[in-house]
């Protein structure tokens, strides 16, 4: 791990300077509004433009466009640190990201001279990929697009289960063209659009405000407001998801480290038996266990964002990044509640939120068993590859 502090559980894995920064940021803006946040499902509007302010929403956009152009790694230890306060703020910076990040990388240079710019004003974006019966599978959508006389576009369509889709000014979706599965940049302000809360839009886990349907009737949009080439939405989609996965993986590790420090502090200062319970040798056991089982789950989600960042094996790594730290969030989450006894079952305790919302993100953003097969495909081509060279 990087950082020589030999003092810390958590070693810093970039600039430690950037990490006391962002550290004190968060503490102000973040850290006292995490409970009323999730137990409101609200979007946290004020604290994001907060962390825009502070250039938070756009250290991964290039500096032409007001970002400051850090690497995949600095923007994962954002997640990862905002989401050790809270996981919702995780995910409204995450909807934020995956939008910038495809608009980036495939849209037009007048879409990206247009909007990128937007983000360091505090543009808050979604990303719509799901619908009502499609959603690990994207292949095909309901949600259609068909080319206007004038060289533009009209959409149609309705999408589900929209993160952050309560408060976004603009999303980017997913819609089917004639010659396949194609990606839109929409401003929420155009005609023909609107949000709608359904009876699945509360979730346990994640709150952010409703995850919401997003209805498109007939909406018109300019020609460069599709991104990148026509029916190459799914590779696009792909491409950005090893990005949001490793993001995803971050806001899971800062769910579990906030479980185990809750958990650790109970253990130091809670007596039974005439010591504290810290001293039992099962329950060090279990902190020796998730401490080594967290660390080795930070490095691969350091070594994912290395992987976006020197064109490595992202896919792979963040599918295995997100599958690993999802799971280990849950478990530590589920541990800390028993370490802490009665007291880690109660509402004033925050470890239900991080068992929640660590359980979610076990299905948010790619199901665990999407990932092992995203994992199992690499597994096999390579074989494949290794194969043909010998
Ligand atoms: C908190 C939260 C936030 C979300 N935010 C967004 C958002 O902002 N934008 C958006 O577009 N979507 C969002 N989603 C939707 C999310 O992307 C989908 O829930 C997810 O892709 C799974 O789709 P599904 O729920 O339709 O499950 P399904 O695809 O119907 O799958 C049901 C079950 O079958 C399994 N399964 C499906 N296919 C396979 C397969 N090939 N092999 C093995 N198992 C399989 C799944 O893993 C799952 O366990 C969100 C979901 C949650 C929970």
């Amino acid at each position: 791990m990087t950082g020589n502090a030999t003092n810390t559980l958590w070693p810093d894995l970039d600039d430690a300077d950037f990490l006391t920064d962002l550290r004190a940021v968060l503490e102000e803006e973040v850290a006292p509004h995490a409970v009323g946040i999730d137990r409101d499902d609200i979007y946290p509007v004020q604290q994001i433009h907060a962390l825009a302010a502070h250039g938070l929403t756009s250290l991964n956009i290039h500096p032409d466009y007001d970002g400051a152009g850090k690497s995949a790694r600095r923007t994962a230890m954002l997640f990862e640190e905002a989401s050790y306060h809270s996981a919702a703020v995780g995910i409204s910076l995450i909807t934020i990201y995956q939008v910038q990040n495809l608009i980036g990388r495939f849209a037009s240079p007048s879409l990206q001279a247009a909007v990128l710019p937007e983000f360091r004003q505090g543009l808050i974006t979604s990303y719509a990929l799901t619908e009502q019966s499609h959603g690990s599978d994207i292949r095909t959508l309901d949600t259609k697009g068909r080319r206007a006389e004038d060289g533009g576009w009209v959409l149609n369509g309705r999408k589900s289960f929209i993160t952050s889709g309560s408060a976004a000014d603009a999303y980017v979706i997913l819609a089917e063209t004639d010659i396949g599965v194609s990606t839109f940049f929409v401003r929420r302000s155009m005609d023909g659009i609107h949000t709608e809360t359904g009876p699945n839009a509360a979730t346990f886990g994640l709150r952010n405000g409703p995850h919401v349907d997003l209805i498109l009737e007939d909406v018109r949009l300019p020609g460069d407001h599709l991104i990148g080439v026509e029916g190459k939405g799914v590779s696009q989609a792909m491409a950005t998801l090893s990005f949001s996965r490793t993001l995803a993986a971050a806001i899971s590790l800062g769910i579990a480290r906030a479980a185990f420090d809750g958990a650790l502090e109970f253990a130091m200062n809670r007596v039974a038996f005439d010591q504290k319970i810290y001293e039992f040798q099962g329950l060090q056991w279990s902190f020796a266990e998730m401490l080594t089982r967290i660390d080795a789950a930070r490095l691969l989600m350091a070594a994912a964002a290395d992987a976006l960042d020197r064109d490595g094996d992202a896919a792979r790594l963040s599918s295995e990044a997100k599958l690993l730290a999802s799971g280990l969030a849950t478990e530590v989450a589920s541990k800390a509640i028993q370490i802490c006894g009665a007291y880690g079952v109660t509402e004033n305790a925050p470890f239900g939120r991080y068992m929640r919302d660590a359980k979610a993100y076990e299905i948010a953003g790619g199901s665990s068993e999407m990932l092992r097969n995203t994992i199992g495909k690499r597994i096999a081509a390579i074989y494949a590859d290794r194969q043909v060279q010998s």
